[in-house]
């Protein structure tokens, strides 16, 4: 195609454009008054060329000396410093505000995808609405004034954020919940929501996606399992599940203990429910590992079909891959204690489970500790998401009493006993491994205390059933186990909470003494700490107990706090570490993080290393 005659621009040759190039520096530094040493280009230059040059000043000032007496302009560095003085003071507070900004930007956007699957990535879909349910609130709360719902929440000390957030309900049958399952919480004891059941169960049943931030013992599982049965209910009665389909909803526990309880309270709902006429039977599945559920698997999901599925993340991993069960039609997910799925040793494997859900499913967020990191980006995989917290994320309930004693390591097992006069049973002791697990059991039992011990993978499936079945049916008085029973589980009234071991993690603290308190009773929480906790776990856990208004132990209270500490306690800190949720300390020196870097840092040495074609042995 010919260009048109004014869109012409002629062709100038490299080396014309260099020689201009190099006269309009040349008049630059004489403007500036400086010399400039004649280099071969620029004498090459033809006085015809300077003319050429549009954008140099007149000729006749530019060529002019410049004027002896004016003053050089002042340096670059001399004007930032000038505008810097300018500028409105930034305190230091606002700064390190900022730099946390900045550290949780680069985590975030440090290369990790959304939580989202691999083809809805690929495809570049995003849902932007939320899945219908037909649920409404009655009218009178679809009518109340905003004032009026804001009331409620500030009464209940419920702090919402989200577009378009449905009112609050206070009571359980407005929630139109059927006959069976009112029956079933009359027979429970549970005649009113708690607060976070208040706002979070009018938010799921209206099928938004939400993150549920509540302390410990709190009722957060009726929160997700309630609406699952709903959904499940309607669907039933819509178009039945069929052999082979299924599940319609589904719920991740990180621990094997907890999938069951939890599967044990969907139970409880459902078995009325197929009871009851006019009701279909809704059919719940238990997926963790250590059970071989071959039989259950071939007769509910085979044969039959599922409804709903409540599984660890590994069994579940691997009833996909084996292609057990699959995620076709699966529109509800749950993960429950959410912050240890979205991040860490199991985000991988959630991500996988993401990767076999085939279209928009309402997702689900549920913890007592939930850090901003962790939040934001978990926030990212959700549909028009609402957060719902009742207290601040990471804080301890306010149930419990804490008691936090300076015990030296060689006297702890000694005072343990004494420790154990402080209530009747039962009685939970926290050890930071197995081998203290072992210690402290075989300790107690020679001493005639009616104990069980509980610790991680390494001990057999049926002993840890065992265990938890004895010391929930009330038939062992003490508990001795590691942190693979702080999160979630359920134990009926736990009178108080032994830390034998202060965890070096404050959010493990809150879960560990969460077991105790729980649904509106008092429980006490005993710590034992000594020289062998890093000052900053300490420093976490004196603000921890202040945030509680606890008593602080003296040392504890004599603890100087670093000088960037400053801001704790403001608004600027209010939430704590943005990637542990501590209290005590900042971003910019989370111990956490720095673990997670290092290891991190280490295994990109050994891949470089291994990927180099060398040979570990020969090095
Ligand atoms: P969380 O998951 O928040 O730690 P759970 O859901 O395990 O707490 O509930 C803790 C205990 O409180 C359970 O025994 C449960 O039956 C009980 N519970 C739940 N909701 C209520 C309620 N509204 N009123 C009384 N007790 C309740
Ligand atoms: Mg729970």
């Amino acid at each position: 195609m010919e260009l048109e005659e004014d869109e012409y621009v002629e062709y100038v040759p490299v080396a014309k454009r260099r020689a201009l190039e190099a006269k309009k520096t040349l008049l630059r530094h004489q403007r500036k008054g400086k010399p400039i040493r004649d280099t071969g280009s620029s004498c090459a230059l033809g006085d015809e060329t300077l003319d050429d040059d549009d954008d140099s000043p007149p000729s006749s000032s530019a060529n002019k000396p410049p004027a002896a007496e004016s003053k050089p302009p002042p340096s670059l560095l001399v004007q930032a410093t000038q505008l810097k003085r300018k500028q409105p003071a930034i305190t230091r507070a606002e700064q390190l505000v900022q730099q946390e900004i900045e550290i949780i930007q680069d985590l975030l956007s440090s290369g990790r995808k959304p939580l989202m699957s691999v083809s809805e990535l690929a495809k570049g879909i995003a849902y932007t609405e939320p899945l219908p349910t037909g649920w409404k609130p009655p009218l009178r709360y679809r009518r109340m004034p905003s004032e009026d719902r804001d009331a409620i929440r500030k009464q209940w000390h419920i702090v919402v954020d989200g577009e378009e957030i449905p009112p609050p309900v206070s009571n359980f049958r407005d929630m139109k919940f059927p006959d069976p399952i009112l029956e079933v919480l009359k027979v429970k004891g549970i005649s009113r929501p708690t607060p976070i059941q208040l706002q979070g169960l009018p938010v799921v049943l209206s099928g938004r996606d939400m993150i549920g931030i509540s302390s410990t013992g709190s009722g957060k599982t009726l929160v997700f399992v309630l609406p699952l049965i709903m959904i499940a209910l309607q669907e039933e009665w819509m178009m039945p599940v069929g052999p082979g389909e299924g599940p319609l909803g589904l719920i991740v526990c990180p621990t094997r203990e907890l999938a069951r309880q939890t599967y044990d309270v969907v139970q409880q709902f459902l078995a009325p429910m197929a009871e009851n006429v006019g009701y279909p039977e809704l059919r719940c599945l238990l997926g963790i590992g250590g059970i071989d559920n071959r039989l259950e698997l071939a007769s509910v999901v085979k044969n039959k079909g599922v409804h709903i599925v409540v599984a660890t993340p590994g069994r579940l991993k691997d009833m996909l891959a084996k292609k057990k069960m699959r995620l076709d039609i699966c529109r509800f997910l749950t993960l429950d204690e959410a912050d240890k799925l979205v991040d860490g040793d199991f985000e991988d494997v959630t991500r996988d489970i993401f990767d076999h859900l085939k279209g928009q499913r309402q997702t689900l967020l549920f913890s007592a500790t939930m850090p901003t990191k962790v939040h934001e980006f978990a926030r990212r995989a959700l549909v028009k998401p609402v957060t719902v917290s009742v207290g601040r994320a990471g804080a301890a309930n306010l149930d419990v009493i804490q008691e936090v004693e300076y015990v030296k390591q060689e006297a702890k097992i000694v005072y343990l006993l004494e420790c154990l006069q402080k209530t009747p049973p039962p009685v939970v002791v926290f050890c930071e491994n197995n081998a203290a697990v072992c210690k402290v059991h075989e300790y107690l039992l020679v001493k005639g205390v009616d104990a069980v011990s509980f610790y991680g993978k390494e001990m057999e499936q049926t002993d840890r059933d065992r265990a938890v079945a004895l010391f929930k049916a009330g038939k062992k008085d003490v508990l001795v186990a590691t942190d693979g029973a702080s999160k979630g589980l359920d134990f009926p009234n736990i009178q108080h909470v032994i830390n034998y071991d202060m965890p070096a993690e404050i959010e493990n603290y809150v879960h560990r003494i969460g077991r105790t308190g729980r649904c509106g009773k008092t429980g006490l929480a005993t710590t034992f700490i000594n020289s062998q906790q890093s000052e900053t776990t300490l420093l976490d856990l004196k603000h921890l107990l202040q945030e509680a208004r606890q008593r602080i132990p003296p040392v504890l209270a004599e603890l100087s706090d670093p000088v960037e500490l400053g801001v704790v306690g403001t608004a600027a800190n209010a939430d704590g570490c943005a990637y542990c949720g501590g209290l005590g300390h900042r971003i910019s020196s989370c111990p956490k993080l720095e673990q997670q870097r290092s290891q991190q840092l280490a295994s990109l040495r050994s891949r470089d290393y291994f990927g180099s074609g060398g040979y570990r042995g020969e090095m």
